[in-house]
């Protein structure tokens, strides 16, 4: 719930146990809009009391069958009923989003109608689930049913603050599980907002909870907590090797996923305009604060030199400005902090490459935390440039001279999110496809993501899969049963 507590400044409370509540301590803290830099919200700063009674209201939930005993046919209403109500709301919801990112608006509204479309799988595969019968060799029926994993502890970032909610929540009530979820202190405010719902679509309380907080205060407590018995996490690197060491003493399921340096490789035979635009577009969209960015920009050396400079004078041309603004390409990112990450690669990549285009911060805007597209060339795939994932609109190009080049210089990086490949030859492309160490490869394109297809990392970019089938596996356990048909039961000692 939110009251307005100064003009253009609205307070709001968390959601836990079905009803809207303040922080144990009674501290909240700001949120602000990136483009002007001023606080439009203030939410409760949730500390380890409010974890557990979020933890309590969901194992309460879980443990007395309010929503695991429901039907599958039920839980896939109630989700559907809830994509409705987002639908419905998505004008609201998609500027809100805007405004507290920095995203333009037209992504932000992607963004809401995927939110609505992933409910909606997540509706529909609830009936889906089934189990197996095993070919024991005995007069028994064995059988492997699947069961919901109970309580999740649900972790997110801030770069798609809604869509990484219901990635996280759609499958896990799909499965019945009950929810904890902690959205990133920067970007708390749709997922509140969608929260309103929660009752009316039939929700019972308890089964969604959300506490707002930080990292340290809030996350860990949640990611520690034994009522809890799986955590869900999206963000960085850093923070996910910490949470597999914290989640190890109470042996959490967990699921991950971490950052990526994904390469997108441009081989020379490549559909040349279709190619920069796939280049430009797999590392500045949503102002390059994607987890999946293609900021290894790979190059044949043939037409590297024409590459870079028609890369360049596009990124020029990408229009910044106001997210709110319909013609606006490129918001500001997301936070102060963010933006003095992203200016810290951006000054570290021209004492170790060339720049092509930015490289700073666009002279013509006063406020806000924008910072202009990046390109470096003439990377060394060594330089931190090339190595650490920036989450900003920071391009490295590399160029290569054939084919055995392009995939080892791809495949040398500790991350293994995504990659993509650019060629008109199937062969190459499919060669490509088999070499590529990561969880999702695109060939002539990238970044497009369907609820329907399988998404996560290899290597340090993470473990499990969200989205499609898998997305709900992840929130099953398998219980064997075994039922003995025997008249007389089977015994040593009978
Ligand atoms: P970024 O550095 O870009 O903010 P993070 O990985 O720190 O990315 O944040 C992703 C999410 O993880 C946020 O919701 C954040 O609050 C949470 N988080 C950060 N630190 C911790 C921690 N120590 N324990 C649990 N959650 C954390
Ligand atoms: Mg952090």
């Amino acid at each position: 719930m939110a009251t307005a507590i100064r003009p253009n400044v609205r307070s709001y409370q968390m959601y836990i146990n079905g009803e809207w509540v303040d922080s144990a301590s009674g501290k909240s803290f700001p949120v602000y809009d990136p483009s002007t830099e001023e606080v439009i919200a203030e939410v409760p700063d949730a500390n380890a009391k409010d974890v557990d009674r979020a933890v309590q209201a969901a194992r309460e939930a879980f443990d007395n069958g309010a929503w695991r005993s429901t039907t599958a046919q039920e839980r896939g209403r109630v989700l559907f009923r809830l994509a409705e109500r987002v639908r419905k709301e998505a004008a609201m919801l998609a500027e809100l989003e805007c405004r507290n990112t920095g995203k333009p608006i037209v992504e932000a509204e992607y963004d809401i109608a995927d939110v609505a479309t992933c409910f909606e799988y997540y509706g529909g595969l609830a009936t889906k689930v089934v189990g197996y019968v095993n070919p024991v060799p005995d007069n028994a029926l064995s059988l492997s049913m699947k069961e919901p994993v109970g309580v999740a502890g649900q972790i997110i970032p801030w770069n798609y603050p809604l869509l990484m909610a219901a990635w996280k929540l759609a499958p896990a009530l799909a499965a019945g599980c009950t929810c904890v979820l902690k959205p990133a202190e920067q970007t708390p405010l749709t997922v509140l907002e969608m929260a309103n719902w929660f009752a009316d679509v039939g929700l019972p309380p308890g089964v969604v909870n959300i506490v707002t907080g930080f990292g340290e205060t809030a996350g860990a407590p949640l990611v520690t907590h034994a009522g809890v018995d799986k955590v869900a996490f999206t963000g960085s690197a850093a923070v996910g090797k910490h949470i597999v060491k914290m989640a190890a003493d109470t042996v959490k399921r967990v699921t991950l996923e971490l950052g990526g340096k994904s390469p997108n490789i441009f081989f020379a035979d490549a559909d040349f305009e279709a190619a920069i635009d796939g280049a430009l577009f797999g590392v500045f969209v949503n102002q390059g604060e994607v987890c999946s960015a293609g900021s290894r920009i790979l190059v044949e050396k043939s037409i590297y030199s024409k590459f870079v400079e028609a890369m360049a004078d596009k990124a020029k041309k990408i229009r910044l400005g106001p997210p709110l603004e319909r013609e606006t390409k490129m918001g500001p990112l997301v936070s102060k902090e963010q933006y003095e990450r992203v200016r810290g690669y951006q000054e570290a990549g021209k004492k170790e490459a060339k720049l092509a285009a930015g490289g700073g911060r666009p002279a013509s805007i006063g406020k806000g935390y924008y910072v202009e597209p990046t390109i470096f060339y003439d990377v060394k795939n060594s330089a931190k440039i090339a190595r650490e994932e920036i989450f900003g609109p920071v391009a490295a190009v590399i160029p290569f001279q054939d084919e055995g080049e392009a995939l080892k210089i791809a495949n040398d990086t500790p991350y293994g999110l995504a990659a993509a490949v650019w060629t008109r030859d199937i062969f190459k492309a499919m060669r490509a496809v088999k070499a590529l160490r990561a969880g999702i490869v695109w060939v002539n394109h990238m970044q497009p993501t369907y609820v329907e297809a399988p998404w996560g990392g290899y290597k340090q970019s993470g473990f499990g899969r969200e989205l499609g089938p898998s997305g709900i596996e992840e929130y099953l356990e398998t219980k064997q049963v075994h039922i003995n048909l025997n008249e007389q039961p089977i015994g040593w000692y009978s």
